[in-house]
């Protein structure tokens, strides 16, 4: 066979998936400036609107002054400085366990957590819709992987019982990352109390957002006290970079000792974790971001049903419109980029087939008008497109 890349790529294109990062001339926030244009942006994870804060970039500054810009070594080596310490005990703190870990990034962290906890005698079982770095986490792991139907307790509760693995390791996205609804975390834990098996919740998309105080979807659920693995990541609603897995002493002693994306790894630069740690006071400070970010939210979720679209069912800043066709979502992810507004279209593998949608995210950074104007440059790339949205 050989390595026909050329082949592949051309496979790619056909099927219209072929994907290239658009060039950002601009830093994250409410809008964009791609190719010389500026844009509204929809597209960003940045929740809050906290990746551009100038008390978040101070911090940062701050820090590099006093620690530089390379931490120098992995934890265990010699890059595990003070600001590192001070993040994982805020982090504990701010999500009610007793302690934290950092990992470079959410991928790092779930790869770690899940290859650390399970092998090869073990089992996994995943939601059918839980993000790729819990999916391959997985199979790295060599436990034996069961998806389960989305968000359905049922379906993982049968499957639990008909489990003789040696330990049992249930995953969930808190809130999914592609259709913004939020696992049912108490049903899952009564499945798992009753078969012995434990509870690993990513939290990417919840941390910071949901809960009056951000401190994500467990107290969001009210199973703070129950969930045994808490991963949660600092790139979205804390506007920087990295993620961490929350826990047990036990949990963190086992991640320091086993968790080999923790071990063989250089430590984030510290001013990452300085700028964390400022970002992180004015999350649960400042719960006005998330009252704004909920009536956005809600201002679109009214409009969109005046125009008859049939949203997915979420209540969190992901609102995806599903589309369907891969064609079709790109078209109208590009006439919507004519009229000033970033979304991108998403497509298989990171939807199923047939799924293709156009995610659109909402920002604490966004104002009223801005909802507005997504809703009237939706009705006109549909109009445009001669494309009509699920009713
Ligand atoms: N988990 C979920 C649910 C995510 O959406 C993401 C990021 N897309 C990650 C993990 C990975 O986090 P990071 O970007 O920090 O690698």
């Amino acid at each position: 066979m050989g390595f026909d890349l050329r082949a592949r790529l051309a496979e790619r294109r056909a099927q219209h998936r072929y994907r290239t990062p658009p060039l950002m001339h601009s830093s994250c926030g409410r809008t964009a400036v791609v190719d010389g244009r500026e844009f509204l942006n929809f597209c960003s994870n940045d929740y809050l609107g906290l990746a551009g804060d100038p008390r978040i970039v101070a911090a940062f500054r701050d820090a590099a002054d006093q620690w530089g810009v390379g931490s120098g070594a992995s934890h265990l080596v010699c890059g595990h400085q003070s600001p590192h310490q001070a993040l994982e005990e805020a982090l504990a703190e701010h999500c009610g366990r007793k302690r934290a870990l950092l990992f470079s990034n959410g991928y790092m962290a779930n790869l770690g957590a899940v290859t650390a906890l399970v092998g090869r005698g073990d089992a996994v079982f995943q939601d059918r819709l839980n993000h790729a770095s819990l999916l391959d986490a997985g199979q790295l792991s060599g436990a034996r992987s069961r998806r389960f139907a989305h968000n359905q307790p049922d379906a993982l509760a049968s499957l639990l019982a008909r489990s003789d693995a040696a330990r049992k390791l249930v995953i969930t996205d808190g809130v999914f990352s592609m259709d913004g609804d939020e696992a049912p975390l108490p049903a899952y834990l009564d499945a798992c109390e009753a078969h012995d098996a434990w509870l690993m919740v990513d939290d990417a998309h919840g941390l910071g957002v949901l809960d009056g105080a951000g401190r994500g979807s467990l107290w969001h659920q009210g199973v703070q006290d129950r969930v045994p693995v808490y991963m949660g990541t600092l790139g979205k609603a804390l506007g920087t970079a990295g993620a961490f897995v929350a826990g047990s002493d036990e949990l963190i002693e086992t991640l320091i000792q086993f968790a080999r994306t923790y071990v063989y790894t250089t430590a984030m630069p510290a001013a990452v974790a300085a700028a964390t740690l400022a970002s992180l006071d004015i999350v649960r400070r400042e719960s006005w971001r998330r009252e704004k970010l909920t009536a956005l939210v809600q201002r679109f979720r009214r409009g969109a049903a005046e125009l008859g679209y049939a949203l997915m069912d979420s209540k969190t800043p992901i609102q995806p419109l599903l589309v369907g066709e891969d064609a079709d979502a790109l078209a109208l992810s590009r006439r919507l980029r004519d009229n000033g507004l970033l979304i991108s279209a998403i497509r298989p593998p990171t939807v199923p087939e047939g799924q293709a949608r156009l995610r659109i995210t909402f920002s604490a950074a966004h104002e009223e008008a801005d909802v507005d104007r997504l809703l009237m440059s939706l009705e006109a790339a549909c109009t445009q497109h001669a494309y009509t949205p699920a009713r």
